[in-house]
């Protein structure tokens, strides 16, 4: 073969491209089956990403000691709520299973140990989100747990860990809230949000904005909003996985904003493009 022939032969190739990775801000399982900005903003964002070979949530509603990654070719729907509409429960969310991904995150995370999972399945934290980006179920879903009993740089140091896995085309996704604070929760549709929680809201953008990774990791010195923002970690650990796998001067934006129901940032981040 000529050099010439080579490179025209290596044009010819599809482009493999580094697929960008999310965290979304799920909210209420409503958000499954009410039309609202939230339910919209989705769906634009699955319309427009590159179409992911799998896609790996990590979910605040999977919550372990020792980390897990779920091995089912075909996961269950998981309705993880109570007391909500007949209508929510109806929903299933049939997607296939990547077990061989689950494996190769396996391989690639050796220091984290985490272990395979037969069990759990889709929780409301992915499926009410990919419900509306991806309705046809037709890309593979695989969920890795988040382990309770270690600090905020370990779930940061695995996030980066995942990082090639975002070369062979999976969409990684965190799925939490960055502002949640169900006690003070207001369930009146048009609730004004709580000052401390814009304000955590808004400080979170700026550091997000500014890479500041290691004031995001030490969230408890953030002061009093972010302790109303963030009263336990749950739903704020999914934000340090993407953010661990940010690139270094890797582009980032915010498809979805706002604040429902008074204590709860819907805000997602995606990062690459
Ligand atoms: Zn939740």
């Amino acid at each position: 073969m000529t050099l010439k022939e080579f490179q025209a032969a290596a044009e010819s190739l599809p482009y493999t491209q580094k697929m960008p990775t999310l965290f979304v801000g799920h909210g209420s399982p409503m958000n499954a089956v009410e039309d609202n900005a939230y339910a919209r903003a989705w769906k634009v964002l699955g319309g427009e990403l590159p179409t992911p070979s799998a896609i790996l949530a990590i979910s605040a509603h999977w919550l372990t000691e020792g980390t897990f990654v779920h091995t089912a070719k075909k996961p269950k729907t998981i309705h993880d709520f109570w007391g909500f509409p007949k209508a929510l429960y109806d929903i299933t969310y049939p997607c296939p299973g990547a077990p061989q991904f689950a494996r190769e995150l396996i391989a690639l995370t050796k220091k984290a140990a985490v272990s395979e999972d037969a069990d759990w399945g889709v929780d409301h934290g992915t499926w009410i989100v990919l419900h509306r980006m991806y309705p046809n179920a037709d890309i593979p879903v695989f969920q890795m747990s988040i382990n309770i009993s270690r600090p905020a740089s370990f779930h940061y140091e695995l996030g980066r860990a995942l990082a090639p896995l975002r070369e062979r085309g999976v969409l990684i996704m965190g799925s939490g809230n960055i502002v949640h604070n169900l006690g003070r929760i207001a369930w009146d549709e048009g609730a004004k949000p709580f000052d401390w929680a814009l304000e955590f809201d808004a400080t979170a953008k700026e550091l997000l904005t500014k890479g500041d990774h290691n004031a995001l990791l030490s969230f408890e010195n953030l002061g009093h909003a972010a302790s109303l923002a963030i009263p336990t970690p749950d739903h704020y650990w999914p934000l340090l996985y993407t953010i661990g796998l940010q690139g270094k001067n890797e582009a980032l934006s915010f498809p979805v904003e706002g604040i429902a129901h008074g204590s709860v940032s819907m805000r997602a981040l995606q990062i690459g493009e």
